[in-house]
């Protein structure tokens, strides 16, 4: 079939117009391939022309063959352009996408901190470190023995009671520490006098749970054990523990009271430190806080312990780190130390 010049110019001027319209619409890379498929592939207009060159009049060949070149060459440059056109905006969207602003505040990083009870235990252990007191540790799951038999606690005390203390399936004389002066005990045979030594950690006792009570608290204890120590000795340690402690002088009374492992024994009271004796919530209106009790080590004690009660004399504190840390933040129910609450936590 032959193919006339002017039909074939015809025809090339709307496939220009056509892929020039076309590929200036286009905005995105696999459309822009389905047109270059259309006008440039093996199967298009522009291809097939080429190869049916053969039927064009010999005369007309030369003229043809450039009106397709020109043809090829305007398709290319309109399929170049858009190609530019979309990789550009390809890149600039990716840009956008990964663009910093240096000007923004930077994410920081949230720091933990100390739970209020491990702050205030650090701080106890610290005025007494300064006062020349180690600290010693000891089991939580201790016997009967290091609970209550070396403490002077008689088989038929109530404290050994199954309703008061936690026993374990380990059998019948192992528990969960009812008090921390196990480590006083353990401590002792092991210690050669004089020492001066805390211990702390957390004691179990079989407790409904309220706002001043939970199965489990913690405890520190105090211990000095040299020659001649004497009531008044133990006073000013714990007068002085007080005043750093409060960061103020703190007036105390010390009222007689009863442990099986100390003689004389005393509560010790401090003035309450936020109504100064007057009498507030924190005080139950009486003006004076209950801190801690304290006594001389009976000397049976020092003797099962192995030491001299001849040669020997010592005192002995117990106080609840939890109640010290209540009253340090003012915190009236002690469950919040143990829930977990982030709004609680960090305030501290
Ligand atoms: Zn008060």
């Amino acid at each position: 079939m032959a193919v006339t010049l002017q039909d074939t110019k015809l025809e090339l001027e709307r496939l220009v117009a056509d892929a020039t319209k076309d590929f200036s619409e286009v905005d995105e890379s696999r459309s822009l391939n389905d047109l270059r498929v259309k006008y440039l592939g093996d199967k298009s207009v522009i291809v097939n022309m080429r190869r049916n060159m053969k039927d064009v009049p010999k005369e007309d060949k030369p003229e043809f063959g450039k009106l397709i070149n020109k043809v090829l060459g305007l398709i290319n440059e309109s399929f170049e352009e858009a190609k530019t056109k979309i990789e550009t905006a390809e890149l600039n969207a990716k840009l956008e996408q990964e663009r910093i602003d240096p000007s923004l505040p930077g994410l920081g990083t949230k720091l933990g901190h100390l739970h209020p009870l491990t702050q205030v235990s650090n701080d106890i252990v610290s005025i007494f470190e300064k006062m020349g007191f180690s600290l010693v540790d000891g089991p939580e799951i201790e016997n009967t023995y290091y609970n209550f038999t070396a403490l002077n606690t008689p088989e038929d005390h109530p404290a050994r009671d199954e309703q008061d203390t936690f026993y374990t399936k380990l059998g019948e004389e192992v528990l969960l520490r009812s008090h921390t002066s196990s480590i006083q005990i353990r401590a002792m045979e092991r210690l050669k006098p004089p020492f001066r030594i805390i211990g702390h950690g957390r004691v179990y006792r079989n407790e409904e749970v309220n706002a001043r009570k939970m199965p489990f608290f913690h405890q520190l204890e105090v211990m000095m054990i040299e020659e001649n120590v004497n009531f008044g000795h133990m006073k000013w340690v714990l007068n002085e523990f007080l005043k750093q402690f409060f960061g103020t002088d703190v007036p105390t009374r010390f009222r007689p009271d009863f442990f099986p492992f100390t003689e004389p024994s005393a509560e010790l009271d401090a003035q309450c430190v936020f109504c100064k004796g007057k009498g507030c919530a924190t005080c139950g209106q009486r003006g004076w806080l209950e801190l801690m009790g304290c006594g001389m080590v009976d000397p049976n004690v020092l003797e099962m312990a192995g030491i001299d009660p001849e040669k020997y004399s010592g005192f002995a504190a117990g106080l609840g780190i939890d109640r010290f840390a209540m009253l340090k933040y003012k915190i009236n129910d002690i469950r919040f130390m143990f829930n977990g609450d982030q709004r609680f936590l960090n305030q501290f």
